[in-house]
């Protein structure tokens, strides 16, 4: 069952999102050539708690750190590690999670480490277009459909793989909760109400749309090794139209 928000658990995940943009917002200043993911592990863990918040992914399903860290073909799920040093011409994508008294906000974004290629700078453009392509139908009235159509048009629009096993979910008390959203078109008529909140999260591959988990049971990368992008934002569905959790309150 899909539950709607109330007015107070919209407030107070906007508040976790606040937090989680925040994590970002440092992350951008930090991600360069020579730090180590298990560096940007621990920043992101003094932002959290520095804040009165709770790092969400920390023993997620035994997961072992509060942040994703996924570089280059590297889709989702990468653990931080101090062997994992950014090089000159990575994409890095860092997904975040932090609850805020019982709420939570989920948010991912994709990082160019240095100078990277025109080829990953058109990835990354492609990704996030198709992110706020999806935002832009999470309007009561529509279907679930629309959403993950919108992402599809985009990833065909620049001819890339879409990653198929993983996608987008409701978000509130719980970081997974109902409706799966797929990133292309599987006819799901689920009608979108005021209320709602769903991280949207477009993984689009620079190569094929195959992906595969590692012996860690964790990290998941395409199986051609060429790049892979991630973005996301949590987003609640209201009759003023579609309302972005995970970023910086003004
Ligand atoms: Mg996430
Ligand atoms: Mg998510």
């Amino acid at each position: 069952m899909i539950r709607k928000k109330s007015r107070e658990e919209i407030k107070l995940m906007r508040h976790a999102g606040h937090i989680v943009a925040l994590v970002h917002q440092k992350m951008k200043e930090v991600v360069e050539p020579g730090i180590s993911t298990k560096e940007l592990d621990e920043i992101a863990m003094k932002v959290i708690k520095e804040n009165r918040a709770v790092p969400t992914f920390l023993g997620y399903n035994g997961f072992p750190a509060c942040i994703c860290t996924s570089i280059n073909e590297q889709v989702v799920h990468g653990i931080p590690s101090e062997k994992a040093i950014l090089k000159d011409g990575d994409i890095i994508a860092i997904d975040v999670g932090a609850t805020y008294r019982g709420l939570v906000g989920d948010s991912a974004w994709s990082y160019a480490v240095g100078n990277v290629s025109d080829d990953i700078k058109r990835l990354m453009k492609a990704t996030e277009e198709s992110l706020y392509a999806g935002i832009d139908k999470m309007r009561p009235g529509n279907v679930l459909d629309d959403i993950s159509g919108a992402v599809e048009d985009v990833a065909l629009k620049y001819g890339y793989g879409i990653v198929r096993q993983y996608g987008g979910h409701g978000v509130g008390h719980q970081m997974h909760e109902e409706p799966f959203l797929y990133n292309y078109r599987v006819g799901d008529k689920t009608l979108i109400k005021s209320g709602y909140a769903i991280a949207i999260e477009p993984m689009l591959n620079m190569g094929c749309d195959e992906v595969s988990v590692a012996l860690d049971e964790w990290t998941v990368s395409t199986v051609d090794r060429k790049p892979s992008a991630h973005f996301e934002h949590t987003v609640v569905a209201t009759d003023d139209g579609p309302q972005i959790m995970t970023k910086l309150m003004e």
